[in-house]
């Protein structure tokens, strides 16, 4: 299979990643890629951008070296109700997607409940478009309300191809909640989480894992760039598309 899109990656504005967005891009291009999604972390992951980097990333052109660029965030969600730390005036007005993910630096891990119910949470915001490894195993979720959620609420789970190597464990949750998502239709997207430019576009162990449940194409989100940017329409987001 050839994926035509990645829509999590790091620039060196998010603090612990190393490469610039232009770098980035340029890598992008080179791997083949249609569509790259700048998601560089909330401002409170230590180190992370300033609120002001989201609210000027007006600034990108919509297209660089012939990639559609997404302008974006991964989101900390901060709290069990799923709140983000990123103001409702920038997750409406600012941000093309909006990825919302758990990180042990910005909030403790909590009970199976907790956890699940800051997912769910995050869910409820319409604004929010992706939740980032979900299969991450120091926060543990009931995975089948999880992805019922996200059948609900329309939202995509990502299978995120860093987890198989940064969050050891992952990848029987990843096995299940992929196995969920093929059962209850939901979307799946695979990204590279890169924090540096030659991890852009390797999605390789995301996509053994998605062969391993033998995942419909059309749930598939990587395979097409209309697949995301529909989608994205959908929800009243890239109007200039
Ligand atoms: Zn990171
Ligand atoms: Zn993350």
């Amino acid at each position: 299979m050839k994926w035509v899109l990645d829509t999590h990656t790091h620039t060196y504005v998010s603090g612990h990643a190393y490469s610039t967005l232009m770098e980035n891009i340029q890598y992008a291009k080179k791997q083949g890629l249609e569509i790259l999604g700048v998601t560089d972390h909330g401002p409170k992951m230590p180190g992370g951008p300033n609120i002001f980097y989201f609210g000027n990333l007006k600034v990108i052109p919509r297209e660089v070296e012939g990639i559609t660029i997404l302008k974006g965030c991964e989101a900390n969600i901060i709290d069990f109700n799923g709140n983000l730390d990123i103001p409702l005036i920038i997750q409406e007005n600012r941000l093309d997607i909006i990825i919302a993910s758990l990180h042990d630096v910005c909030i403790t891990p909590g009970t199976l409940e907790e956890n699940t119910n800051a997912l769910l949470g995050a869910m409820d915001n319409k604004f929010v478009d992706i939740i980032g490894h979900p299969g991450n195993p120091s926060f543990p979720i009931d995975e089948e309300l999880v992805v019922r959620k996200a059948k609900e609420m329309d939202k995509i789970i990502e299978i995120n191809n860093s987890s198989f190597r940064s969050r050891p464990g992952c990848e029987e949750n990843c096995l299940n909640i992929a196995r969920l998502c093929k059962k209850y239709n939901v979307r799946v997207i695979m990204g590279s989480d890169s924090h540096f430019c030659t991890e852009i576009g390797v999605l390789d162990k995301a996509y053994s894992l998605l062969q391993k449940v033998d995942m419909p194409d059309e749930l598939i989100m990587n395979t097409h760039k209309y697949k995301i940017i529909e989608y994205l329409k959908g929800k009243g987001k890239l109007k200039d598309i």
